[in-house]
């Protein structure tokens, strides 16, 4: 079987063996990998991550146990890629959630979807309903993560929030949290943010108008970088939430996040979250995160994608099977 594997500073698609399967797993047949723009710190020196990539991965049941009686071939199904070791104390202890030793399929220690074929445990599988089509199913993961980060703050309607970033995935925050927090609001550079922001109705403002009031009950930042967190650390209010999508901080956020606890800000690590909770949004029609989608490719394509900008691997997806030609998803 292909599949694309990265290295630290490369992308090549490669041949080789049908991935072995576990007991509790499932061999898979991937259909649609959606590509964000944190997935091109995979190639590059960032990671060392080796490996197959793809975490947002909609396909169908290619091979399962016979005990697994509902995952029958060709079932259709979108994956969860966090998968905990199941033995150490947070697994037993029902938080398998912060598992240190969790792999997650196609960032760390674990082959993702870019391939013509994945292993994956059957408990990571989650069933589609007829009523959500493979494209759409493809952003169950950031819907997901956009709706568990909104519960985990535990905001007030009145409270005061800001996303600042451009991309999929700060469009999906900014929606997902404006359902229930009106007073949501995005600060973007990226013209296709704003215009996707626009179609939206959310109130939206370029970054560099964002102010240094220090009046923002909690600021979510969609990417780590230097400017945001400084925008961040000026908009904040003494005590407020600063939310970072992000997996781990590094050593560089040190400087910044010192600053922040001179305000007692409350600094949440959001990493992936619930893929059922974007399924859920996805079956209310609540979000039709078609909007974001700005290119299909095939695999063939991802590579050349992977090891080019960021912001033009955001919103791609790659279609595994039935190879389409690179084409712009909308003129
Ligand atoms: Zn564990």
């Amino acid at each position: 079987m292909r599949a694309i594997v990265a290295d630290p500073g490369a992308a090549s698609l490669a041949v080789r063996q049908d991935p072995p399967t576990g007991a509790d797993e499932v061999l898979l047949r991937p259909r649609r990998v959606l590509l964000l723009a944190a997935d091109h710190a995979l190639p590059s020196r960032r990671r060392g991550f080796l490996g197959v990539p793809g975490s947002c991965v909609v396909g169908v049941v290619e091979r399962a146990a016979d005990r697994l009686a509902d995952l029958a071939r060709g079932t259709r199904v979108v994956i969860d890629p966090v998968v905990p070791c199941g033995r150490c104390g947070h697994c037993r202890s029902g938080l398998a959630a912060v598992c240190p030793d969790r792999t997650i399929a196609g960032l760390r220690g674990r082959d993702g979807g870019l391939a013509e074929l994945m292993a994956i445990p059957a408990a990571n599988l989650h069933l589609l309903p007829d009523s959500i089509d493979d494209d759409r199913a493809a952003f169950a993961l950031p819907l997901g993560t956009a709706a568990t980060l909104e519960r985990r703050l535990g905001l007030r309607e009145e409270d005061l929030v800001t996303v600042l970033g451009d991309g999929a995935a700060a469009l999906l925050a900014t929606a997902v949290m404006r359902t229930r927090l009106p007073r949501t609001r995005l600060l973007s550079d990226d013209p296709a943010t704003a215009r996707i922001a626009a179609q939206w109705s959310l109130r939206h403002r370029p970054l560099d108008e964002a102010g240094r009031r220090h009046d923002q009950d909690a600021v979510v930042l969609a990417e780590v970088s230097p400017r945001l967190l400084d925008a961040a650390s000026g908009m904040l209010r003494p005590r407020g939430q600063l939310a970072l999508m992000a997996d781990g901080v590094e050593p560089w956020h040190a400087g910044v996040l010192a600053s922040l606890r001179r305000l007692e800000a409350t600094v949440v690590l959001a990493g992936l979250g619930r893929v059922a909770d974007g399924l859920a949004i996805l079956r209310r029609r609540a979000i039709d995160p078609l909007a974001l989608l700005r290119r299909r490719a095939s695999l063939e394509d991802a590579v050349g994608l992977l090891l080019g900008a960021a912001p033009e691997l955001d919103g791609t997806l790659v279609q595994i099977g039935h190879e389409p030609r690179i084409a712009a998803a909308r003129p």
